[in-house]
């Protein structure tokens, strides 16, 4: 045991673990190379066949425990593995190779994975980063079965271990956490969006990834702390340390319960103006933690997750499923489900938009329709799932009435289409994401035309400033209180208000307590937000009157600077909620 170290990574998942190391030794596997004889060949594809089998029982063998314990919550990812085990690119091009250019099996493996990988290399996404890392799960267990190695993580971490380890499956995540009480987690790879992190947010377990080298530095039994908020991990605190971290660990404690006590109340202001918060989520997986913090439903469905990282493209019926799924877990609560917003940084695998730039290219409305068999399948699943819940569909990057028309006229076909197949359908409402200026300054008009508007305030701000949101250089301009954003959000939500259409944000703005009076002051009917941000937010809203956010927002509108409207916002918000913007910082930046 050596003296403390301290690491930062990525916050995955809030809270504070102090626990043991659970190390688990998940570093690649030697891949031995070798030319093999041509009467040796047969054997190698035989010697290949069995690894797969073996491969695809031992997932079936994990998945069917994982389903004992939890049910079909976390199965999806094994099944994506299983499949992935029956794909042409793996097995057909590792039989080639062997065939072919006369190697080893394992290193014929090795050459169809990188194959695989560098279809997805060219896009630099967290997500897609995060299916390449699939596509290594997957060979380095048939490798290992090859080389005749264990597997699977065999042994049960003892209750509140902090898990620490190289990269870890999902195979792997489902087995440690089906029957044991993990305290956290903590790996070297990953990144927001790998199958652990999800996994840690739904199961609220503090969770750092992508650390760099914490499992060559950590041994089991050594202490460490982990802080999910803020991305901290400390190996061999000092005892003093530890006591700190014990007493922030019992005030985030506290503050959880606290704000868990709001779960069943209403967001309601001291003026009884009422406004619904509800989730944004990418995955079914989240509705479980999505509901423990109040949410009232689904603002925010981004269906194109379904897409990444795949090379084959989800069908009529897979849609089907994960839209009921999600309709009947929430169901009498709404479930917003925006069309694909597929374009840009996110395609299917293999695919990539080589336009200089593909911000201002075929993405999302515009992508969907210059592709509507794509298009016509998800609106068919889209309807057939809805009469399972309460569902709102929701087109995204809207410029203008004749796109609405266009989609809403592909949706009426789809129901005509199913209603001749003698399937029932009913009539959902229909909205748009209001993103871009073009449709903030046409907002009276698209209003006549649908039925609600859910304002994105991530592009909104990226196209209103003309500032690409994935830039570090130019991240100091993005300012969600910039006069022209403000103005812009007045101009929507007034235009809603004559239509008589309620008005829901969607973007990250919406989460963030700091702005939640100017939000009130707004209007808006619907706040939609990453689940774990929803107790502060209602914080705020319970203990706020709908006229003092009205006279903010007059006040700040008379101001030019973005610099000043923001201290002015600060210095109202901590006088009105004083402790406010500490607790926020004390729970550390929300996950999502
Ligand atoms: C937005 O643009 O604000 C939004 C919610 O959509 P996304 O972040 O998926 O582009
Ligand atoms: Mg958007």
């Amino acid at each position: 045991m050596g003296g403390p170290v301290t690491l930062i990574g990525i916050a995955a998942s809030p809270g504070i673990a102090i626990g043991r190391c659970w190390t688990i030794d998940r570093r690649k596997v030697r891949t031995p190379r070798r030319k093999l004889l041509p009467e040796e060949i047969d054997a190698e594809l035989l010697r290949f066949r069995n690894a797969i089998e073996r491969s695809d029982r031992q997932l079936a063998e994990v998945r069917e425990k994982v389903e004992k314990a939890e049910g079909t919550e976390h199965t999806a990812i094994i099944d994506m593995h299983r499949l992935m085990l029956k794909d042409e690119m793996l097995v057909v091009e590792a039989q080639r190779l062997i065939r072919e250019d006369g190697v080893n099996a394992e290193w014929a493996v090795k050459r169809a994975v990188r194959k695989i990988k560098g279809a997805f290399r060219a896009v630099a996404d967290d997500y897609f980063k995060e299916r390449r890392a699939d596509v290594d799960f997957v060979g380095e267990r048939v490798i290992k079965n090859l080389l005749g190695e264990a597997v699977d993580v065999a042994e049960r971490p003892p209750d509140g271990a902090v898990v620490v380890a190289h990269d870890l499956s999902p195979a792997d995540t489902a087995l440690l956490l089906h029957d044991g009480k993990v305290g956290g987690f903590v790996t070297d790879a990953g990144a927001k969006t790998s199958h652990t992190a999800i996994v840690a947010r739904a199961l609220e377990i503090p969770a750092v990834v992508g650390v760099g080298r914490i499992s060559t530095l950590a041994s089991r039994g050594d202490w460490i702390v982990v802080d999910g908020g803020r991305g901290i991990v400390i190996l061999n605190p000092s005892p003093g340390e530890r006591a700190d971290y014990e007493v922030a660990r019992q005030r985030f404690l506290e503050q959880e319960e606290e704000l868990s006590r709001l779960r069943d109340l209403p967001a309601r202001t001291l003026d009884g103006v009422t406004v619904r918060l509800a989730g944004n989520i990418e995955f079914a997986e989240e509705v479980p933690s999505l509901l423990s913090h109040g949410g009232e439903g689904v603002g925010l469905f981004r269906s194109e997750f379904l897409f990444l990282g795949r090379r084959d493209l989800p069908g009529e019926e897979e849609h089907y499923r994960t839209y009921r799924r999600v309709l009947e877990a929430l169901a009498p609560r709404p479930v917003t489900i925006r069309t694909f917003d597929l374009g840009a940084d996110k395609l299917p695998a293999g695919q990539r938009d080589h336009a200089d730039n593909p911000a201002l290219g075929l993405r999302a409305i515009r992508y969907c329709l210059r592709h509507p068999d794509m298009f016509r399948d998800q609106l068919r699943a889209l309807l057939r799932a809805g009469v399972h819940g309460n569902l709102k569909i929701m087109f995204p990057m809207v410029s203008g009435v004749a796109e609405l028309r266009a989609a809403k006229r592909m949706l009426a076909e789809a129901r005509e289409e199913l209603s001749r197949e003698g399937v029932e359908t009913k009539v959902p409402p229909v909205g748009i994401m209001v993103e871009l200026p073009a449709a903030a300054m046409l907002a009276d008009r698209l209003a006549r035309e649908c039925d609600f508007f859910s304002v994105g305030t991530n592009d909104l701000i990226q196209y209103t400033i003309a500032i690409d949101r994935q830039n570090k250089d130019v991240a100091y301009l993005y300012k969600p209180l910039h006069l022209s954003v403000l103005r812009t959000l007045r101009f929507i939500c007034q235009a809603g208000r004559e239509a008589g259409i309620p008005v829901s944000m969607c973007g990250e703005m919406a989460g963030e307590p700091l702005y939640t009076l100017v939000l009130l002051g707004l209007g808006l009917d619907e706040l939609s937000m990453n689940g774990p941000s929803i107790p502060l937010v209602k914080k705020v809203v319970r203990a706020a009157s709908a006229a003092d956010g009205r006279a903010l927002l007059e006040r700040i509108l008379t101001l030019t600077a973005g610099d000043e409207i923001e201290r002015e916002v600060r210095s109202e918000m901590a006088r009105r909620f004083p402790g406010l913007l500490e607790a926020e910082a004390a729970v550390g930046p929300v996950a999502g």
